[in-house]
């Protein structure tokens, strides 16, 4: 589809699919690649930490998600499976890798400033009350539209560090009364997502006690996300399905600024290459990495300039400007986005709660919205192959908001 019959299509509120006439296959950005082992590497050092701080999370102390084998109707002609990640430990959506992995960089550096800890040594030293109490003198702050204020804030506040989240009016009330309940502060914005930016990189000044979690320009964000994807490979090892050229693997990714899908799919392209189709998946109304990859110039464009109102209500993609880190890093490499309207992601909360007993949220019943759509007009090949569906958040939905999601319709 041309530009302007993309934009026209989404003007009017419509299902639309974006593909990527020339992808890039090849992953060439070794630096990124060291950050993303570097990564892996600090989920590894901090493990026995966060499984005494969060001990819901289990004796290993992994943000790691099932893959689960999709047993509902079918809607694929290949295997069709779910990540889910809306049952990641600590905050139950995906900004539980990239959010908790920032501060923990974070944690460190600041650590190791105070002289509790060496970096890449024990850092058994910060469970110490000494360590919280030094802490307590550094500050997060991050803006939000709800689930990365959730993350950062609660990471944070587990290290006895400050937690500043400035909330777009999306975010949920449930979301500010947990963050507030543990000492985080919370600056609430009658605005949108892009309010809120300014407000939080304002608060964050010039200094370094101060760290702001940058969800647009974050690398150490960027790269935790990316952790995530030699864990899927390896679930899928496991499963014994083999992903080839001929049956490729497709993975669906919600996408608000696109740094959870741009980090998943930059890790999974160096894994699987020209085996991997990688579909970002937004709002209607808020389309905007679909709008900028269509616009091909590697910029970042506002919504509210295309005409749209970026009003929704999957509140974890309603983001009106994709970060441009993303686009540098792996937009040549998205193979197609999709936007569908509310409706649908609404009507795929209720199936995945019928079908499979899921609770999610609607931003990551998107998902499943788009392998309907792009079900119903993919290639063959692509159509053998296997169809992941990233399952971004939902499962700490509180029950009054999940039932006013899935209306009467609550028996799975
Ligand atoms: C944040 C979020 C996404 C998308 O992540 P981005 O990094 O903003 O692209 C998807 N689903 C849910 C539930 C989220 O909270």
């Amino acid at each position: 589809m041309k530009t302007a019959h993309i934009l026209e299509s989404l003007r009017a509120g419509r299902t639309t699919l974006w593909r990527n006439p020339a992808v890039v296959t090849a992953i060439d950005r070794p630096a990124l690649t060291r950050l993303v082992e570097k990564a892996r590497d600090r989920f590894d050092r901090f493990a026995p930490l966060l499984a005494h701080l969060f001990p819901d999370m289990g004796p290993a102390g992994r943000i790691a998600s099932p893959l689960i084998a999709w047993t509902g109707a079918p809607i694929t002609t290949g295997p069709m499976f779910v990540k889910a990640d809306h049952a990641l430990p600590i905050t139950g959506s995906v900004k539980a890798r990239g959010g908790i992995h920032d501060v923990l960089g974070f944690v460190e550096r600041a650590a190791a400033a105070e002289g509790l800890i060496e970096i890449g040594g024990d850092l058994s030293a910060l469970l110490e009350p000494r360590a919280r109490e030094r802490l307590a003198s550094y500050r997060v702050t991050v803006a939000s539209t709800g689930n990365l204020g959730f993350s950062v804030g609660i990471a944070a506040r587990a290290f006895g560090l400050g937690a500043e989240i400035h909330m777009s009016a999306d975010a949920k009330a449930w979301k500010k009364a947990r963050l507030t309940a543990i000492g985080a502060e919370v600056i609430e914005y009658a605005g949108d997502y892009g309010a809120a930016v300014r407000g939080a990189r304002k608060a964050s000044g010039q200094d370094d006690r101060v760290y702001f979690v940058d969800d647009e320009r974050s690398i150490d964000l960027f790269a935790g996300y990316a952790v995530a994807a030699r864990e899927l490979a390896d679930q899928l090892d496991a499963a014994e399905v083999a992903v080839t050229r001929r049956r490729p693997l497709t993975v669906y990714l919600p996408c608000g600024v696109g740094g959870a899908p741009g980090g998943i799919a930059f890790g999974l392209r160096a894994i699987y290459g020209e085996a991997l189709r990688a579909v970002f998946v937004e709002p209607v109304a808020s389309p905007c990495m679909m709008i900028a990859l269509a616009e091909g110039n590697g910029k970042s464009v506002s919504v509210y300039d295309r005409g749209l109102d970026n009003r929704t209500l999957a509140d974890g993609l309603a983001v009106a400007e994709a970060s441009e880190l993303v686009l540098d890093a792996v937009g040549p490499s998205i193979d197609a986005a999709v936007a569908v309207p509310d409706g649908m992601m609404v009507d795929w909360v209720v199936r995945a709660h019928r079908e499979m007993a899921l609770r999610l949220e609607p931003s990551a019943a998107s998902a499943l919205a788009a392998i309907d759509v792009v079900g119903s007009i993919g290639e063959a090949a692509d159509a053998a192959g296997t169809h992941v569906a990233w399952l971004t958040g939902g499962s700490l939905l509180p029950d009054h908001e999940f039932h006013a999601l899935v209306g009467a319709d609550t028996t799975p």
